[in-house]
């Protein structure tokens, strides 16, 4: 299957994300994903956690069309996939701190932040790494079902919480 970049010199990524323990990594072009403005409906009145102030959600004074211009100035996007949520939100921050130690310095993650077993905003604690969270996918309107579907990977809606969850983080690289 066609992932639309050449992957020469970026491959260093997808074993990277294998030492991670990722299920699976692929190069993709910004073409390949998916923007949805309904991704941002529910979003906002969809997810229960949706706060403006909460840090895994705020814009920060950025539109919908600067936050996919911003995504579509890149050329070779790491999409990352692992059943783990929390192993997923370390794994992308990880490739995004080699990734710009190689001189990739516009390298950055999109993922909603599950670094804490458990969120320590929703008791109403402050968050203790916010220099390490990263926008959700879902704010910069990516329709994350149809964009991994259409690269031939799985991503179902689950019908309980002990059901396999299958999560994809995205690493900007450049
Ligand atoms: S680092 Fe922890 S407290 Fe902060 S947003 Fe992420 S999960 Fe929540």
């Amino acid at each position: 299957m066609s992932n639309g970049v050449n992957e020469e010199g970026m491959d260093k990524y997808l074993r990277l994300a294998k030492e991670l323990h990722m299920l699976d990594a692929m190069l993709i072009s910004p073409q390949k994903i998916h923007f949805d403005i309904r991704a941002i409906l529910k979003c906002r009145w969809g997810c229960e956690g949706f706060s403006d102030e909460n840090i895994r959600c705020q814009s920060r004074g950025t539109t919908y069309p600067e936050r996919v211009e911003m995504v579509k100035k890149y050329s070779h996007i790491l999409l990352v996939h692992s059943h783990d949520a929390r192993e997923l939100s370390e794994a992308v921050l990880e490739i995004e701190k080699r990734a710009f130690l190689d001189g990739y310095y516009f390298a950055f993650a999109l993922r909603t932040c599950n670094l804490c077993p458990n969120c320590l905003l929703k008791k109403g604690n402050a968050c203790p790494a916010p220099d390490r969270v990263r926008p959700c996918e879902q704010s910069f309107g990516i329709d994350v079902y149809k964009t991994v579907r259409n690269l031939g990977f799985s991503c179902n809606v689950l019908l309980n919480r002990e059901a396999i969850q299958n999560r994809y983080g995205f690493v900007l690289i450049d």
